[in-house]
């Protein structure tokens, strides 16, 4: 059976740090589901089609991976495409916590899925999409952080 993954997030913008989980995820699972869910509820800089059509852009050459949005549970999103498991990207211990929660939480509704937490790599250990939407408002560069295209995308946000 093929064993699929969901990553969920809000992806506003998709990173450089969520890049490199998703390529990870690739080697461990046969399909990532990568999904932009609309109950993330933060300040948006881009709209949840702009978010999509980045994902896509972002991971077209990676193999195996699905881009999605999805309105509810994320579990639920899970059960319904018969994933085994959700991806969770961790940076430093302050992500701990919150994720924990919402593991707990998972695990009460099902115990079909489980929860995959992958450690940040060195270089992206502090990198978020807050990060960048701050770093957008004052004109700073973000091109390190960021694949080229959400960079483009980004500054003709600017414009
Ligand atoms: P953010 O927290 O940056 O706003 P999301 O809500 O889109 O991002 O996060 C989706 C998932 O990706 C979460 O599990 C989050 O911890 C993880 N993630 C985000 N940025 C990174 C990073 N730089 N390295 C590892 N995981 C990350």
């Amino acid at each position: 059976m093929k064993r699929i993954a969901v990553y969920p997030g809000s992806f506003d913008p998709v990173t450089n740090g969520h890049l490199d989980i998703i390529k990870r995820a690739t080697h461990l699972f046969d399909e990532v589901h990568v999904i932009v869910s609309l109950n993330i509820k933060k300040e948006g800089l881009f709209t949840f089609e702009e978010r999509l059509h980045l994902l896509k852009e972002v991971t077209k050459d990676l193999g195996h991976v699905k881009v999605d949005i999805h309105d509810g549970l994320v579990i639920d999103y899970a059960l319904k495409n018969k994933a085994c498991a959700i991806i969770r990207g961790l940076r430093a211990v302050s992500d701990y916590e919150d994720e924990f929660k919402i593991f707990t939480f998972n695990r009460d509704i099902s115990t079909e899925i489980d929860t995959v937490i992958l450690l940040s790599s060195l270089p992206n250990l502090y990198l978020s999409s807050s990060a960048i939407k701050e770093l957008t408002k004052f004109g700073g560069d973000i091109s390190r952080y960021v694949p080229e295209v959400v960079n483009q995308a980004v500054n003709n946000k600017r414009k």
